[in-house]
């Protein structure tokens, strides 16, 4: 006979979830029949610590805390960054006032991005700093007396945030448009471009159609460069991003990148933007590290002039928590240490390692295709995943994954190890087995 659990922890735990359930939203989730949660108790290198009914799980987690946590958890110079500017001040308003911590992350962030971008704005996530690229592309437009053209061409099969405009220039398909059609601004959707190798000419044929058709009412280019991200892994050509540089040269379309999954060398490149520089650049995501929330936008000096010439004469934004000083400190911390760290080696080698645990699953029943990109492993089903049987399969590997549509991949932090990518590895394959 089992006696009854008097573990204070463990009740605990079970309080908490018992809550969670009954209260509390989680993403794309729903309140009335919640998918389960696991209760993560602490986070250290590239392991979650995790609750199980009581029992003590540690799992290598190879999402990065959703693309951020590129450096792991608990890393000692960004605990010491923030600390350290907790001691001095958590936040302040933007308003009037600066800092030191955001006027050195800006110098950083002019540093390290292409020349052209030399103006930054610090916005609290990255779906509002998708806002403030397409107002800035608006307000370029009517700094130019051109104030007609309000409307965005886009990539099918793109992700770029859950807010109302961002949403807008969403995969139409995959995204929310169904729902919101009438409130949602009607943008023009080109194809989703071809994998590297593919036909370019025939894309960049229909997308120069579109653009030359649509001359008058488009302010703007939004895509994410090389890699469509959450509307689904998507590999490109990067060909693609000249003909695209070309086409808003010759309309006079403000090019923005959205950079907040690619950027901070996911991909294998600092920056997809040193190929072809955007007149503006989205950043978010890995740009503290996964410590707090903050991403930047940059602009080239003539968009920052157009702006000016609108009729307000400003850009019309400004969040309360608008470069926010905790984020800014362990963000330049974060840029110091991808620095000190040597990330392209590290991207190298997470790269040579997926490749090398993934590659083989090409091929097996029920995979459609394997891509790996920089520090990006995705294995396509050709079926929806059984997303809590494939997560449950990882789990029991010791990994954390979080698969979505017929997608299971791994993002996992610069830092893994060599036995911890293997280990990543054959989660991957078991769960691509159950799913
Ligand atoms: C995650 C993501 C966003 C949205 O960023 P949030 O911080 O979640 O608002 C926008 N664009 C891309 C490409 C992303 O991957």
């Amino acid at each position: 006979m089992s006696l009854p659990t008097l573990d204070p922890d463990a009740a605990r735990g079970a309080d908490l979830l018992v809550f969670d359930r009954e209260h509390l939203w989680h993403p794309y989730t729903s309140m009335t029949d919640p998918a389960p949660v696991r209760l993560v108790t602490g986070a250290e290198g590239v392991r979650l610590h995790l609750d199980d009914h009581g029992e003590h799980l540690e799992v290598v987690d190879a999402m990065s805390s959703w693309w951020s946590a590129i450096h792991g958890y608990r890393v000692p110079e960004l605990d010491a960054a923030l600390a350290d500017q907790a001691g001095r001040m958590a936040h302040v308003m933007f308003g009037g006032l600066t800092h030191a911590p955001a006027v050195d992350l800006a110098e950083r962030l002019v540093s390290i991005t292409p020349d052209p971008l030399q103006h930054v704005f610090l916005a609290d996530s990255g779906s509002v700093s998708v806002e403030v690229a397409i107002k800035m592309a608006l307000q370029t437009q009517r700094g130019q007396g051109r104030p007609e053209r309000t409307r965005l061409l886009t990539l099918r099969g793109g992700y770029h945030g859950d807010t109302f405009g961002c949403m807008s220039v969403c995969d139409p398909v995959g995204g929310m448009h169904s729902m919101f059609t009438e409130v949602l601004a009607p943008q023009v959707f080109a194809e989703r471009p071809p994998a590297p190798g593919g036909d370019v000419e025939g894309w960049a044929e229909g997308v120069r159609r579109l653009a030359a058709e649509h001359t008058d009412e488009l302010a703007g280019i939004i895509v994410e460069p090389r890699l469509q991200g959450a509307g689904g892994m998507w590999v490109y050509d990067d060909r693609c991003l000249v003909v695209l540089r070309e086409i808003a040269d010759e309309h006079g379309l403000v090019l923005i990148f959205d950079e907040i999954a690619t950027g901070l060398g996911r991909t294998g490149d600092l920056f997809v933007s040193s190929q072809v520089t955007p007149d503006i650049l989205c950043l978010g995501k890995a740009l503290t590290g996964g410590y707090l929330t903050l991403a930047a936008v940059l602009t080239t000096s003539e968009v920052a002039h157009a702006i000016s010439r609108s009729e307000s004469g400003v850009l019309m934004h400004g969040p309360t928590f608008m470069g926010n000083p905790l984020a800014c400190a362990v963000a330049l911390a974060s840029l110091d240490l991808l620095a000190a760290r040597g990330w392209e080696q590290d991207v190298r080698r997470v790269s040579s390692a997926l490749s090398a645990g993934l590659s083989p699953l090409a091929g097996a029943p029920g995979v459609a295709d394997v891509r790996v990109l920089g520090a990006v492993g995705v294995v396509h089903l050709d079926h929806p995943v059984d997303s809590a049987k494939a997560t449950d399969a990882a789990l029991r590997e010791g990994v954390w994954i979080r698969p979505f549509r017929d997608l299971i991949y791994t993002m996992p932090p610069y830092v893994t190890g060599e036995e911890d990518l293997a280990r990543i590895c054959r989660a991957v394959a078991a769960a691509a087995e159950v799913a």
